[in-house]
């Protein structure tokens, strides 16, 4: 997500929109030209797209969920950048354009109403001022639900997704259907999730496959004791996910 908010902010940030196509029904009559994109900032999954005419701001949030994305690109006079039928916003601006395809969740809100859309969504675990104390107790409030179906509820903590609360069990050494209010050292593993995200960011070939203890590895040995990685299905989605059998503690469905 912070990769693509990066993306459209070296695309579009600080330019005047020349035209803008919003392909969903509910907001296809908002009209976003001569706008100024001040940037695209990230709350969980959301994207927040904030811009400025006049004293007035507005947000074009958007959802990636499994399979959106955003494209970009020179400007040009078609959005090229994949079926027409999967265009769901089309930015153009002087220097560069932006196509969303697939997006979920598209509307556009007066920038002071940013709440209604992400308000419900618990601390962002990239953000600045994220609080590990605080975001464990989060976790750990969750009692007897697994720990993973916790960390992937974006109302509990933001940001989360099946890879690295995967990785975060295998950290702290607990299956992923151990009961969140029963996990050690909940707040060190968050914490070195943390910061393997962080550097996922700025670099993302630093997050190549290898270096991931469990994640899409089942069947295959474990890197720390070569027991075979086992998978199965968590939280209210059935999420996969992935785990050591002698490496992590807990039960095992
Ligand atoms: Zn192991």
């Amino acid at each position: 997500m912070r990769r693509t908010a990066r993306r459209l902010d070296t695309a579009l940030a600080g330019q005047v929109l020349r035209r803008a196509e919003l392909r969903v029904p509910r907001v296809a009559t908002v009209d976003l030209v001569g706008m100024t994109v001040l940037g695209t900032h990230v709350v969980g999954k959301h994207l927040l797209t904030r811009l400025q005419r006049d004293d007035t701001r507005w947000t074009l949030h958007s959802h990636l969920r499994m399979d959106g994305r955003w494209a970009t690109g020179p400007p040009g006079p078609r959005p090229g950048a994949g079926p027409a039928h999967q265009v769901r916003v089309w930015l153009v601006a002087e220097r560069a354009q932006a196509v969303g395809l697939r997006l979920m969740e598209v509307t556009v809100v007066p920038t002071s109403d940013e709440d209604t859309l992400v308000g419900h969504l618990g601390p962002d675990i990239l953000d600045e001022a994220w609080d590990g104390g605080a975001g464990a107790r989060r976790v750990a409030e969750q009692g007897e639900r697994p720990v993973v179906a916790a960390l992937l509820d974006q109302r509990v903590i933001s940001g989360v997704g099946t890879m690295w609360a995967a990785e975060l069990a295998f950290a702290a050494g607990v299956t992923p259907y151990r009961a969140a209010g029963d996990v050690a050292g909940l707040e060190p593993a968050l914490e070195r999730v943390r910061q393997r995200m962080r550097r996922a960011v700025v670099d993302p070939k630093r997050v190549s496959r290898a270096r991931l203890n469990v994640f899409e590895r089942g069947g295959r040995p474990c890197l720390r004791c070569a027991t075979p990685i086992r998978v199965g299905r968590v939280g209210p989605h059935d999420r996969l996910t992935y785990w050591c059998p002698q490496c992590q503690e807990g039960p095992d469905r």
